[in-house]
């Protein structure tokens, strides 16, 4: 099975579940059937290398196929696309950066593929109150311990908050950070979080439920770690490399899934308004023409950043990426906010489409880099 095939699955679950939008767009909650269908249509093998039963060749070749089908699904559903679009987003960290020097570290990289080609949903909660999005600002600690780990590395213990886990319960694995006793920097985690109770009894304790306004049934929930198994990444080096060979990848995967949402709109706000077109008083055609404008914005900052991928150059990648996700963060709601006034005060009804989507799209925004932490980037990469 290769892209094309999942792809052609893909389009026919988008089209299934663009049929029962309304009941989707009203839930609070994921369905694991959904992520089932997904398992079968093959999309957890995509984060896999292609000689260990992956779909993934290079970072060049797949990262467009890859970022295409979170696009397409996330035009059907937005939850649901967000949560799948973790897997890869998570796995890259893996993927991008071999190390044939580093045994331990190949060892763990081929187990967390095969997880992934088992059918292993992979997620992850990493922010914490108060860091703003900046993992080096992680609080949670993490105490070796004793036992068998459920992938191969080095079994810990960890405790702190965490908040804005997408896709709990219904992802196996869920990555994180933390700061290992008698260590200054933080290193990277894999949680299990495999049918574990989140009554703190088996080291997860639930301390608030996803109540988002936008992106609604991701159960991106806040969770406290009483002492959660969890292995170590295997790399021995520093993260910021590894973090930031996966940066423009993960950009893309999060601005195709907004884009995918943001595509849907625009196409639904266009057969509306063809119909009435020639009563469109001057404001509405303006409003409409500037709405499709930047939507052609977006995709056109979003084609660059994949073509400065596909080049192949780490520096311009990440240049293009963050400059890419930031624009489509900031003209995906403006472009909302025009297309609702010209569809009209029907679009603030928890009914219409656009509501939903309206706040769907301002997650882009949220999502790593946060606003704040991404100016610092945009800054720092401006001038050199
Ligand atoms: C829809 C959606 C899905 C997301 N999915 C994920 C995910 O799957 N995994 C993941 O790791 N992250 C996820 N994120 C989080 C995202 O990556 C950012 O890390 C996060 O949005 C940053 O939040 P913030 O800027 O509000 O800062 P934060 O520092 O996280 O602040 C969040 C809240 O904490 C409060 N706060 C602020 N300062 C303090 C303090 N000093 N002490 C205590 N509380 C404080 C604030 O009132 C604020 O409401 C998601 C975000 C969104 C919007």
């Amino acid at each position: 099975m290769g892209f094309d095939e999942v792809a052609a699955a893909i389009d026919s679950i988008a089209h299934q579940w663009r049929a029962a939008r309304p009941e989707r767009q009203r839930r609070r909650h994921l369905e694991r059937a959904d992520f089932g269908l997904l398992r079968d249509a093959g999309l957890l093998r995509v984060g896999a290398p292609e000689d260990q039963g992956g779909l993934w060749r290079s970072l060049e070749e797949s990262a467009r196929p890859t970022c295409s089908l979170y696009r397409t699904l996330a035009a059907a559903d937005s939850s649901v696309a967000l949560v799948s679009s973790m897997h890869p987003a998570v796995i890259s960290l893996w993927l991008i950066s071999p190390d044939p020097d580093q045994p331990e570290w190949e060892d763990q990289r081929k187990a967390v593929f095969a997880s992934a080609v088992d059918g292993v949903q992979w997620g992850t909660i990493t922010s914490e109150p108060g860091s703003g999005g900046d993992i080096s600002k992680t609080k949670a600690t993490a105490t070796p311990a004793e036992g068998e780990p459920f992938l191969s590395g080095a079994l810990y213990t960890l405790r702190g908050d965490k908040h804005f886990g997408s896709g709990s319960g219904v992802t196996q694995r869920m990555m994180t950070t933390a700061i290992p006793d008698g260590e200054d920097e933080p290193t990277v985690f894999v949680l299990d979080f495999d049918g574990r109770p989140w009554d703190g009894t088996s080291g997860l304790e639930l301390i608030a439920e996803w109540d988002g306004a936008g992106m609604a049934a991701t159960q991106s929930h806040a969770m406290r770690l009483r002492g959660a198994p969890a292995v170590r990444l295997g790399f021995d080096g520093p993260l910021v490399p590894i973090a930031a060979a996966a940066a423009p990848f993960n950009a893309l995967l999060f601005t195709a899934v907004v884009l995918g949402v943001l595509d849907e709109a625009v196409a639904l706000a266009r057969e509306r308004i063809a119909v009435r077109a020639e009563s469109l008083r001057p404001f509405e055609q303006v409003e409409w023409t500037l709405a499709e404008r930047d939507h052609w914005v977006c995709c056109q900052s979003y084609e660059g950043a994949m073509r400065a991928i596909e080049g192949g150059d780490p520096a311009a990648s990440l240049y293009a990426a963050m400059r890419a996700k930031h624009a489509v963060a900031e003209l995906a709601e403006s472009t909302m906010l025009r297309l609702t006034r010209v569809l009209g005060g029907g679009t603030f009804s928890l009914s219409s489409p656009f509501s939903r989507w309206f706040e769907d799209v301002r997650a882009l925004g949220f999502l790593r880099p946060p606003w704040a932490l991404a100016h610092d980037t945009l800054f720092a990469t401006s001038l050199e």
